[in-house]
């Protein structure tokens, strides 16, 4: 099949708007945006303003003031606030098509959307693109994307699986022969694990610490199980003291964060599972052979590779890129016709 809309004059874009973070992706030149899906908004005179998008607006969250609010306008990796959520995309979209985008036509845009979303959740992707100065819209899904983006052999007769780990959701894909075969998704992933983190240094420290804390603690020391390494401490976590209500200072260990982290992990271990035992079995067998590759930001948890290698008894990679995976497979889609019948009119 061969989509003519895809010209080479035009500035086409695809976008992975995640709940964590948003990249945007342009053919010939690579991920040119990559930056958290968050909006700061400013009151003035009773109306609100755009105060900062992405990086410079995650810098603000968690310590807004009376006129200054934050927003993640992405929840479980849909649209939850349709109105910054077009801001958010409009100020990503201008950003990647650069100074002089005015001039030139409105971009096709290729979006990827969870492949559990409904249809109203992909209309509001739709209606989003579309007022954010997109022509057209095209959708992939996110394991198709992130399997593409991996490097599977996604046009061939060989099932491959996937497993992306995003702020929001656990997706898992089955693919072959540009389908997908199976997917399912689960609302855990980077969010769930942070929020598990947060309650567990509630319980055992009486430490109340804020989102931007527990997602430090998972990056330097969250481990999916304990190891013989994991007497690691981490000092200098900051809070305020349950009792007392004052700033308040503790040190935790990797074994206590991979304790804490037991509920989530156990959870994507199981939406693996269960996709396994979907798998028709010619499929199965070439899973098997190949194994499952991860992508993702929550791939890049440590050990999260080995639990789901040892819970699956089947070998697991860690693509290259992880964070990119999805943003460059639906790029793929634009630069490449082999993989265009991967998408679908939104
Ligand atoms: P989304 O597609 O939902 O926007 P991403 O694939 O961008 O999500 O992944 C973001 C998630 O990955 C966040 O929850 C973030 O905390 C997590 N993450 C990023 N780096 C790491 C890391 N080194 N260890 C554990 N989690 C990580
Ligand atoms: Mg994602």
């Amino acid at each position: 099949m061969e989509l003519s809309f895809f010209g080479s004059t035009t500035r086409d874009l695809a976008i992975d708007l995640g709940t964590a973070n948003t990249l945007v992706y342009v053919p010939g030149e690579g991920v040119v945006v990559d930056e958290p899906s968050v909006v700061a908004l400013e009151a003035i005179d009773g109306s609100q303003h755009i105060l900062a998008v992405g990086s410079d607006a995650k810098l603000l969250l968690g310590k807004t003031t009376d006129n200054i609010q934050t927003y993640r306008p992405l929840t479980d990796g849909v649209i939850s606030d349709l109105r910054i959520a077009e801001a958010m995309m409009k100020y990503f979209i201008d950003k990647a098509r650069g100074p002089h985008s005015r001039m030139a036509r409105a971009p096709e845009i290729v979006a990827c959307v969870p492949s559990s979303s409904t249809s109203v959740e992909r209309r509001a992707i739709r209606a989003a693109a579309l007022n954010a100065g997109g022509r057209g819209i095209w959708l992939v899904e996110e394991p198709m994307a992130a399997a593409i983006g991996a490097g599977l052999p996604v046009t061939e007769p060989i099932g491959s699986m996937v497993v992306d780990i995003g702020g929001g959701t656990t997706e898992v894909g089955i693919i072959s022969l540009r389908s997908l075969m199976y997917s399912t998704s689960a609302r855990v992933g980077g969010d769930k694990i942070d929020d598990a983190i947060i309650s567990y240094v509630r319980r055992k420290h009486g430490l109340i610490i804020g989102q931007a804390t527990a997602e430090r603690i998972k990056k330097e020391i969250g481990s999916a199980r304990a190891t013989s390494e994991s007497d690691h401490i981490l000092g200098s976590i900051c809070g305020s003291d349950i009792a007392t209500g004052r700033p308040s200072e503790i040190s935790v260990s990797q074994a206590e964060i991979a304790e804490a982290l037991q509920e989530p992990i156990s959870y994507i271990v199981d939406i693996v599972l269960a996709a396994l035992e979907h798998a028709q079995p010619e499929i199965a067998a070439d899973v098997i052979d190949l194994g499952i590759t991860m992508t993702g930001g929550g791939s890049l948890l440590r050990n999260i590779d080995r639990v789901l290698a040892d819970e699956t008894g089947l070998p697991v990679r860690v693509a290259d890129k992880p964070l990119s995976c999805v943003a460059l497979g639906a790029g793929r889609t634009l630069e490449d016709a082999e993989f265009r019948e991967a998408l679908c009119p939104a």
